[in-house]
């Protein structure tokens, strides 16, 4: 049976591969369309996202729409989702082994997608794509991963405690229409672009 954005999903829904699941109230695998050029990928759920398993549903939700309608978007149109799909205790950090327990989700939902952009919110995503690196050095700087573009950028909650993390999130995030456009411009990406994040050699893009 191929794989689908429902089956993955449904896998999560009875997943005990971390210990994140003994605290959940519901599971939040993400949610928007298989066929959305932009893929949001956050941290984890916190307190409202578990009681409704449905991501990004509180004030950090609230802003991430309204950084979607100024670009002509709504969350009906783009896949967001978290590197773990349960909540961390008392909304503490993702560990490191939870996030590698949950990272095949994630895979397969990227695979499924197969979005033009990716946009990384906040740092925990971010190391998958861009390890080591300082969020406040690369927010807004996209960088080639094979056929899709990967953008780092704040996380939406630190935009509600800084006016200027604001204000740079809103720059960030008006440069997407462009992305796309180029990335619709590629046609096939070439055979040796890499493709793995964990790759040594991502193509760097040379117009940013
Ligand atoms: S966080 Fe991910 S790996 Fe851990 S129990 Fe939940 S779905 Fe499974």
């Amino acid at each position: 049976m191929p794989d689908s954005l429902d089956l993955i999903a449904q896998e999560i829904a009875s997943c005990t591969k971390c210990p994140l699941h003994q605290g959940r109230t519901n599971t939040v695998p993400g949610e928007g369309p298989a066929t959305s050029d932009i893929m949001l990928i956050g941290e984890g759920p916190g307190f409202y996202e578990d009681q409704s398993g449905r991501p990004f549903v509180g004030a950090s939700g609230r802003f991430l729409e309204e950084l979607l309608q100024g670009i002509g978007l709504s969350r009906e149109m783009v896949f967001i989702g978290n590197v773990v799909k349960c909540r961390p205790p008392e909304n503490r950090d993702p560990a490191a082994d939870e996030i590698a327990a949950c990272k095949a989700y994630l895979d397969r939902q990227i695979e499924t997608i197969d979005p033009k952009v990716i946009v990384t919110l906040g740092r925990f995503s971010m190391a998958r794509w861009f390890p080591k690196a300082r969020i406040s050095k690369i927010h807004g700087q996209p960088r080639r991963f094979g056929s899709r573009l990967v953008v780092p950028m704040y996380h939406p909650a630190a935009g509600l405690r800084s006016p200027k993390v604001k204000e740079e999130i809103v720059l960030d995030f008006n440069q997407l229409p462009a992305l796309i456009d180029q990335v619709k411009s590629w046609g096939e990406p070439p055979q040796d672009d890499a493709e793995d994040p964990d790759s040594d050699d991502p193509v760097q893009l040379s117009l940013f």
